[in-house]
């Protein structure tokens, strides 16, 4: 169904009353909200960085959390975890947030509204990035497409269109990009840059647009959670397990020792099924986490969750498609067409 359908089939659910009854339907479900950035509210809002890592604007963000608030119980991660450790049932219709990546955006303008609401949310970190200062590649693949005089590149066979839409025209490098050892994609970088000749964005720039330790700290101090995001956010299937074993640990540590915090969840960088393995489910329990997070764009049967493979959904800008997905989820939510599930062989 296309996105002008579903707003009108939500705002006729909201008018007639319809959204209630399919949320009685739907109460057996944990709803999982996946942030990245938050825009600032400037209807010409523009970006030299990914657009799709930006969800809704600081007030779209704040309509959204006064709904989850006012129509579902918003669970922190202590209510989750011993909901998992007793094996007692959530609340009825409730929901999650999260952030990923350690965008200072989260800080700026997402923190905020979560303090004035009284809303609990977990930001997932990957620790060696904040150290380092470092964007990863779809925002390095944005900035260089965007600045690029160009209005054609060829890439490794891959052929990229500029004229029309530049925000999107990175799209079929992301796919190749998300299955490459870190460093091909480093080097991939670099040869776009060269193609595009625009200069890598400056460790500077990259660094404007992170979090700091301070950040972190005084986010803390608010009532936000911090949670594991691995270490320099490489996608963990794509590495050795002595190297998958040392992200995780890695990034418990840094964390737990920068922030004087304890770390009890992750969250698998990019998300996907293939992105992760029995054996990361494995090694991330053995080191102490006792939860993990997918980024899979599904929801959670309240009668079957996996500690280690709980899903979480992107958060559609739109006030009525964000009600959507909580009503009525089967229409609502689009299911990541990149998944290929993996068959859990054995308890983890
Ligand atoms: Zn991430």
């Amino acid at each position: 169904m296309i996105k002008g359908k579903k707003e009108v089939l939500s705002r006729l659910m909201g008018v007639t009353g319809f959204h209630r009854v399919m949320k009685t339907a739907h109460s057996g479900h944990l709803t999982i909200f996946n942030y990245h950035r938050i825009k600032d509210d400037s209807p010409n809002f523009k970006t030299d960085f990914d657009d799709e890592v930006f969800g809704p604007s600081v007030s779209q963000l704040e309509e959204q959390l006064k709904w989850l608030k006012r129509n579902t119980t918003v669970i922190s991660e202590d209510e989750l975890l011993e909901s998992l450790r007793k094996k007692t049932r959530l609340p009825k219709h409730a929901t999650m947030v999260t952030f990923d990546d350690g965008y200072v955006d989260n800080f700026t303008h997402a923190l905020p509204v979560l303090s004035a609401l009284r809303i609990p949310a977990i930001f997932y970190i990957p620790a060696q990035v904040m150290n380092d200062r470092s964007l990863g590649w779809w925002d390095h693949i944005s900035y260089l497409l965007k600045k690029t005089h160009k209005s054609e590149i060829l890439l490794r066979g891959i052929r990229l269109r500029l004229s029309d839409c530049r925000e999107r025209a990175g799209q079929p490098l992301f796919e190749v990009m998300k299955l490459q050892s870190f460093q091909e994609t480093s080097s991939l970088v670099e040869e776009l840059s060269q193609v595009c000749e625009v200069p890598i964005a400056s460790h500077d720039i990259c660094s404007s647009q992170l979090m700091t330790w301070d950040h972190l700290r005084s986010a803390i101090k608010q009532g936000i959670t911090i949670g594991s995001h691995s270490n320099t956010h490489r996608v963990l299937a794509t590495l050795p397990l002595a190297t998958q074993l040392e992200e995780l640990r890695s990034s418990k540590y840094t964390l737990e020792n920068t922030l004087s915090i304890s770390v009890k969840t992750l969250a698998y960088p990019i998300g996907g099924y293939e992105h992760f393995s029995i054996e990361t489910m494995d090694m991330a329990k053995q080191l102490g986490y006792e939860a993990a997070f997918t980024f899979t764009n599904e929801i959670n049967d309240l009668d079957a969750i996996h500690p280690f493979w709980i899903r979480r959904i992107s958060p559609p800008e739109n006030l009525l498609l964000f009600q959507g997905a909580i009503s009525w989820p089967q229409v609502f939510i689009k299911r990541r067409t990149d998944l290929k599930e993996p068959q859990l062989s054995r308890q983890v």
